[in-house]
């Protein structure tokens, strides 16, 4: 028993090394800081102040899907790790002398084991999120759409090597993205739309109207639909950014938690907040590592992580 785990060890620490020195890993992680780099000196040039990131809270993103929960007892209070920094995007936004703000945020989503070779879920890492005053989901995406051109060129500048070597054709040229709307796709293409049309696309998309989180707004013209969007990378890579304008109105921010069954003594505080008057905004999130997976066309996210965090698995390091 105790030479078969010894075994298994020895077997995952060989996989775990060869990974950690492997010429793909160095490749993503060049990807990677290419990425960042360029995104801060976007948002620097567009006028985003960079806020920190936090790791613990008071309360983090109730996410639409189910997790483990990852929080601690500290200082008589229950600390969640951080897995979107959604409600401290707009409380930030309280304070008048910003209108706009980014992060590029460590986020911790203790993902269930079915989600181990999905390709696209890690229990950790990296989204660069930004959010806007007074700004509505047609600015975002036209923003992102910036962002994009912006990063694709320069990582194409910077690594020219590593963009011909996984993608000889180069990186895609973004011009005004087409935008579909999920109710639209789904009765085209069935239950599973969003990955047939990823896997049918040639360049990225936007998928509009989904049902999800209490502070995604819903559309007051259209009730039951929502102003929220997500960019979906083509080929079958999926979904890369999420965003909405939000939920703003104390109201029919109580009625879509009562809707989504969320724990409203958890929010007290943001409640109160809400009742006193949040600021109306916009905004959206990307992950770093899914932007990277994308650009270096490599099929399990987890296979270039340097530190694999597949989900429902243990790691060594
Ligand atoms: P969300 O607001 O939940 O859609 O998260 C924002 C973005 O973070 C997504 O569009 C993905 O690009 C990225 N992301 C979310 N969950 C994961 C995960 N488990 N592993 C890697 N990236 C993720
Ligand atoms: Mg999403």
């Amino acid at each position: 028993m105790e030479g078969d785990l010894v075994e298994e060890l020895e077997v995952s620490l060989e996989a775990t090394l060869a990974q950690l020195q492997g010429t793909e890993t160095v490749d993503v992680l060049k990807v990677q800081q290419a990425i960042i780099r360029a995104a801060h000196q976007f948002m620097f040039e567009r006028g985003l102040v960079q806020v920190m990131p936090l790791m613990l809270s008071p309360i983090t993103d109730p996410l639409n899907h189910g997790v483990v929960d990852a929080s601690i007892a500290y200082a008589g209070c229950r600390w969640s790790l951080t897995k979107s920094m959604i409600f401290h995007k707009q409380l930030a936004l309280l304070n008048p002398a910003l209108e706009a703000l980014y992060i590029v945020s460590p986020n911790v989503r203790l993902e269930f084991a079915d989600r181990a070779f999905t390709g696209r879920h890690l229990f950790e890492f990296t989204q660069i999120d930004f959010e806007f005053r007074d700004k509505d989901g047609v600015f975002v995406r036209s923003f992102m759409e910036d962002l994009l051109r912006y990063l694709f060129a320069a990582v194409q500048k910077d690594l020219p090597e590593i963009v011909s070597k996984y993608r000889p054709e180069g990186l895609c040229q973004i011009g005004e993205l087409e935008i579909f709307r999920t109710e639209d796709l789904e009765a085209q293409y069935g239950p599973d739309y969003e990955h047939v049309k990823s896997k049918e696309a040639q360049l990225p998309f936007w998928l509009l109207n989904h049902r999800r989180e209490f502070y995604d707004k819903e559309d007051p013209a259209k009730p039951g639909t929502y102003l929220n969007y997500d960019l979906i990378w083509p080929e079958g890579f999926g979904e890369g950014l999420s965003g909405a304008e939000r939920e703003n109105e104390y109201h029919q921010i109580l009625k879509r938690m009562e809707e989504a069954g969320t724990d409203q003594q958890a929010f007290k505080h943001y409640l109160k907040v809400a009742q006193q008057g949040l600021p109306r905004s916009a905004g959206a999130g990307f992950g770093v590592e899914r932007m990277a997976r994308f650009i270096c066309r490599i099929k399990d996210i987890n296979d270039v992580a340097l530190f694999p965090r597949r989900p429902g698995t243990p790691a060594l390091f």
